[in-house]
């Protein structure tokens, strides 16, 4: 018989992690890696962070070297689109027009930045951030010290205007919403708001872009308030849309991401997703997830290459984030919420805490700030499913690491 075929739609994180724990798992058949990027899979995560400030090579961004993939007999087909998924033929169809046939499936297609719809939206200037071609762009345009606005004021928005701020350009944060960086509660994201204030960041809230103005380059944007602003650079940061276009398409049950069951496969036998395009059940959180974070594409690529190979595992990992904020690192791990009590451990003011959330005597989430061990003891509390007195967690005197040391080694006993 012949070996079967496994192709890859998507050379990104998640893809590039699927292809090679395919090989190191055993699979011998044909492995098509099918990418429309011209590089090989890379990191994201340092495009808004060391790659974009220069201090970290390009060559640190690459999962595995080009060696790897040859190696392991790993077809990468770069600057390549898949136009259309055949689900009766079982047949992907190539913008070239090649097709190739599969036995198993993987979208890793990753998700696009959302635009912003207003006049002079296509303006030079008025830019979205994804890839390491838009990375190589805005490096050189931050040398020349261009005053920027920054629409959104989100993870990536925050970390742009931190960037652009240390390389001495004027920056003005746009957010039409009541918050800085929402998705982490108001205390986090007031506390960080405050360090982008410190460092000279302009932060307009509950305020956007009525329109870009300008020639053929940007000169100004005016704003739903009627304000002018000059700049010469918008970042568009207003999140992204999962890339599920192939799937709905082929018929493939989408919420807008590519919904799949707790082995990761989508409504379409022997088809798989994985990473920021994918939107699971979790029965540990009682919800839908489609997580747009690089641990949980690192972790579900490495998942679904077992699931592509039929090894009947479940998927419902404790997401886990982090972002950076000047020299400040804020880490996430469990789903923050409203309505939790909520305990804080430590003090804002010596950028040094953590905010835990807690239900039903449940710990739920942390986000630490600048407090890394908090946060592994936090990831080893929820894992234990023991209920945790909220005083305790407040309480300095309390070493949180014996404690949850002592609490995962009982549930593992159990
Ligand atoms: C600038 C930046 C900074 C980030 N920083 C952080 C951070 O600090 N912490 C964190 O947790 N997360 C961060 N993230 C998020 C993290 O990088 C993403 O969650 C992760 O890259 C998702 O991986 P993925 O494989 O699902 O998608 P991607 O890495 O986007 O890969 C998908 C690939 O599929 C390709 N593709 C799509 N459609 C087709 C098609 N039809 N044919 C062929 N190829 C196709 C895309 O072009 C892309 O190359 C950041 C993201 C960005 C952009």
């Amino acid at each position: 018989m012949p070996s079967p075929t496994f192709c890859i739609i998507g050379a990104g994180m998640a893809g590039g992690r699927t292809a090679i724990s395919l090989r190191e798992r055993g699979f011998e058949g044909r492995l098509v890696l099918i990418g429309d990027e011209p590089e090989l899979p890379y990191e994201r995560p340092p495009l808004s962070k060391g790659y974009l400030s220069g201090e970290l090579p390009q060559g640190k961004l690459f999962l595995q070297p080009r060696q790897e993939y040859r190696e392991r007999a790993i077809e990468w087909r770069p600057e390549t689109r898949v136009s259309e998924i055949d689900r009766h033929g079982r047949t992907l169809r190539l913008a070239n027009g090649e097709l190739i046939s599969f036995a198993r499936l993987l979208l890793a297609t990753g998700a696009q930045p959302r635009r912003l719809d207003r006049p002079g939206a296509d303006l030079a200037g008025v830019v979205t951030y994804r890839t390491l071609a838009d990375a190589d762009s805005l490096r050189a345009r931050l040398s020349g010290q261009p005053r920027v606005v920054v629409v959104g004021a989100g993870f990536l928005g925050s970390e742009l205007a931190a960037a652009a701020r240390r390389q001495g350009c004027p920056v003005t944060i746009l957010e039409l919403g009541e918050a800085f960086l929402s998705p982490l509660g108001p205390l986090i994201g007031a506390f960080c708001a405050d360090l982008h204030r410190q460092a000279g960041v302009e932060i307009l809230l509950r305020e956007t872009v009525a329109r870009f103005l300008g020639d053929s380059q940007l000169e100004a944007v005016e704003l739903a308030s009627g304000r002018s602003l000059p700049c010469d650079l918008a970042l568009i940061c207003l999140g992204v849309e999962p890339n599920s276009q192939l799937a709905v398409a082929a018929g493939l049950e989408t919420d807008p991401g590519v919904v799949v069951d707790k082995h990761c496969q989508s409504s379409l036998e022997g088809v798989f997703a994985a990473g920021d395009v994918a939107s699971w059940w979790s029965p540990r959180w009682d919800q839908r997830l489609r997580v747009e974070h690089y641990d949980n594409a690192h972790q579900q690529g490495l998942f679904v290459a077992g699931a592509m190979l039929g090894d009947g595992s479940v998927y419902d990992p404790l997401p886990y984030f982090w972002t950076e904020q000047y020299d400040t690192m804020v880490q996430q791990v469990g789903i923050v919420s409203s309505g939790r009590e909520q305990v804080i451990r430590g003090d804002s003011a010596s950028r040094s805490f953590s905010l835990f959330q807690v239900r039903d005597g449940l710990l739920k989430s942390c986000v630490a700030v600048n407090r890394f061990p908090d946060l592994a003891a936090a990831r080893r509390l929820i894992n234990s499913g023991a209920q945790i007195p909220p005083a305790l967690l407040e309480d300095p005197t309390v070493d949180l690491r014996a404690w949850s040391q002592q609490l995962e080694e009982e549930a593992k006993s159990l």
